[in-house]
């Protein structure tokens, strides 16, 4: 019956994740390094610089017998999430809901910033965090309508930032 197969593997996949801790400890050697949150402050490079990171919540595996600790497969996300936050850097929901209210896919918003779209989805999703830079070009175009038209608007091209430029096209 298909409702038992599915109860039975079910059983075997939460079987598989159990099967996955306790690792063995490359420290003492004993089976019993588990899952485990810890408070570490971490030093990271964003953007030329190195910032002192105080994670309150760190995940990583701990083996109970030694003390050992290393990174776990969510370590880093949490570790990108604080840096963001310290820096003060537009969160990817942030970047999400500003595409959202102006009605602009990710390709669209990806050619006027002038980023490659996998750069843009990157930041959408976490793994690469945005230079100082491009935060505040994300801020400027999200924020001002001249920016955005400036960027997207052909017959903007070349002029826009270029002061004098407009006032001579009028004077045409
Ligand atoms: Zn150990």
């Amino acid at each position: 019956m298909p409702k038992d197969i599915m109860t039975i593997r079910q059983d075997n996949s939460d079987r598989e994740r159990r099967k996955k801790y306790p690792i063995r400890c490359i420290e003492c050697g004993r089976k019993e390094v588990f899952p485990a949150v810890i408070r570490q402050t971490i030093q990271r490079n964003h953007d030329g610089r190195i910032y002192d990171l105080v994670i309150d919540d760190l995940p990583v595996a701990k083996c109970r017998n030694c003390g050992e600790v290393s990174y776990a497969l969510d370590s880093d996300d949490r570790i990108i999430a604080v840096l963001r936050k310290q820096l003060c850097l537009l969160t990817p929901e942030q970047i999400r809901a500003n595409l959202a209210a102006l009605k602009l896919n990710q390709k669209e918003a990806a050619v006027a910033l002038g980023v490659a779209p996998e750069t843009l989805s990157r930041w959408l999703s976490g793994g690469l965090v945005q230079s100082r830079a491009m935060d505040n070009l994300m801020r400027a175009f999200f924020a001002l309508e001249d920016v955005r038209n400036g960027f997207m608007r052909a017959d903007m091209r070349g002029r826009f930032g270029v002061i004098g430029a407009g006032k001579r096209r009028r004077a045409v």
